[in-house]
């Protein structure tokens, strides 16, 4: 399998060279060539999920790991997911299922891809004796998500900044609590932004990218998008595909999950629909409505993990939707930068084909947490509530909806107390997360101070 730039101009990779890549250098993402076509989709029903992500990734992988490499990484990562189905679904109404992706160690679905990655990363750099350093910013999920997987594996150093003071507790302590050496939480001096442009500093500093092995793990990198598309499969059979059509509602802000389920849908998986939903930073359902795909300001909400400006993912979805044009993609990735672009006709009309959107705000994402609990006893947490609540406006008789549920109520419990009144507690295992011992390193918001702290820190 070959891997190509959305911009055209960037040299065509293997699967494991645009894993360790993450980004293309002529600032475009990795797609694959051509999407392989999944034979026997009613044969995937009652196989452990395991069993499904093997057959669903190995296609993506070509010739990068052998069956056993693969397998062992598969086995690894998901015995981390407390959840004999790992990717359980769960009745909300007639019509209405949940997909529950927060069974993981940090309680979103960024485990799914996140624990995967880490393994296949660590067979390639074994295999080439190679070291690397990541480094990341993070509002909260993507971070603690990066420092559980790769806590442990060789050959690898985490770095991960985060604004002080502006993640959740739940979320600084997984960050901060994992017992490893070469895993380092950074409590950056200023705002999620001034942790992005300090990483952008990092990655544009060629001389300390090629010294410290500089590699990227965000969700660009086409191996995490890979891994998301294997709950769509087994959700999708659960419910009756290959045998009858379903719709999904995804939580949406850097466009990664919802464009695993298009690939699904490429490799012949029966949806319909593929519903993205925004809290009110509300870019794509603008985009999607309009044709306008203009940047806002970011208004901070109850659901941070979608609370973006500029949807990066979504470079791949107009890619396809402008015929794979790399032309037109250069051409209005540099109108961006000057605040926006019209999606022309031809491709909103292949968008809208299947991608449909809905916007909600913070008001009815909390009344959609009460209603759901009214109804069901089910606690959401505030994005797996949007995605409910677009659900809903949106279900149809005799096609099955399914929601995605990104996240645990439990990390999210001041927006859930606010809805319901109560605060959910933490799973049991991970009960103890309140009394373990914090490790983490203050830094100035000076990128000279975090390179001598990278140097000095890094164990590699
Ligand atoms: C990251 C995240 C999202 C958004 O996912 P994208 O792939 O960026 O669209 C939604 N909900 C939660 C809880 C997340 O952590």
């Amino acid at each position: 399998m070959r891997y190509v730039s959305t911009r055209g101009e960037a040299p065509v990779l293997n699967f494991e060279q645009a894993m360790l890549s993450g980004l293309a250098r002529d600032g475009g993402l990795y797609l694959p060539e051509t999407v392989p076509v999944m034979e026997d989709i009613a044969a995937l029903e009652g196989l452990p999920y395991e069993e499904v992500a093997y057959r669903v990734i190995r296609p993506y992988t070509g010739d990068c790991f052998t069956e056993d490499e693969l397998r062992g990484a598969i086995a690894r990562a998901y015995a981390r997911i407390n959840h004999a189905a790992r990717a359980p679904l769960k009745q909300l109404a007639p019509g209405h299922h949940l997909l529950e992706l927060f069974h993981g160690p940090t309680l979103a679905f960024k485990d799914f891809a996140m624990q995967l990655i880490a393994q296949l990363f660590e067979i390639a750099l074994k295999r080439s004796g190679q070291r690397i350093t990541i480094v990341g910013a993070t509002s909260g999920d993507t971070g603690s998500a990066a420092i559980e997987a790769f806590k442990g594996i060789d050959n690898v150093d985490v770095f991960i900044m985060f604004p002080h003071g502006r993640v959740s507790e739940v979320q600084r302590r997984q960050m901060t609590t994992p017992d490893a050496a070469n895993v380092h939480a950074l409590a950056v001096a200023g705002h999620f932004d001034d942790c992005q442009a300090r990483l952008k500093d990092l990655f544009n500093d060629h001389d300390f990218r090629d010294e410290v092995g500089l590699a990227g793990v965000n969700s660009i990198n086409w191996a995490r998008v890979v891994a998301q598309i294997v709950y769509y499969f087994t959700a999708a059979v659960s419910l009756g595909a290959p045998h009858r059509e379903l719709d999904f509602t995804v939580p949406t802000g850097n466009f990664g999950d919802i464009l695993a389920g298009s690939f699904a849908r490429a490799m012949g998986l029966p949806i319909r629909r593929l519903i993205v939903a925004t809290n009110q930073n509300d870019i794509l359902h603008r985009a999607l409505s309009s044709g306008e795909y203009r940047v806002g300001t970011v208004e901070p909400s109850i659901s941070p993990s979608m609370d973006i400006q500029v949807s990066s993912n979504f470079e791949r979805a107009l890619y396809l939707a402008y015929g794979k044009d790399a032309g037109a993609i250069r051409q209005i990735m540099e109108e961006l930068k000057a605040g926006g672009f019209t999606i022309s006709q031809g491709a909103l009309q292949a968008l809208r084909e299947f991608y449909v959107s809905g916007r909600v705000s913070e008001d009815e994402t909390l009344a959609m947490i009460r209603t759901i609990r009214e109804e069901t006893g089910e606690i959401l947490c505030p994005h797996s509530a949007i995605g409910a609540a677009v659900a809903r406006q949106n279900i149809e008789p005799g096609v099955p909806m399914v929601t995605l549920a990104t996240a645990h109520p439990a990390k999210f419990p001041d927006a859930v107390e606010r809805a319901v009144g109560v605060r959910p507690d933490l799973p049991p295992h991970m009960a103890d997360l309140f009394d373990l011992p914090e490790t983490v390193t203050r830094v100035e918001n000076d990128v000279e101070a975090l390179k001598s702290l990278i140097l000095e820190r890094r164990t590699n």
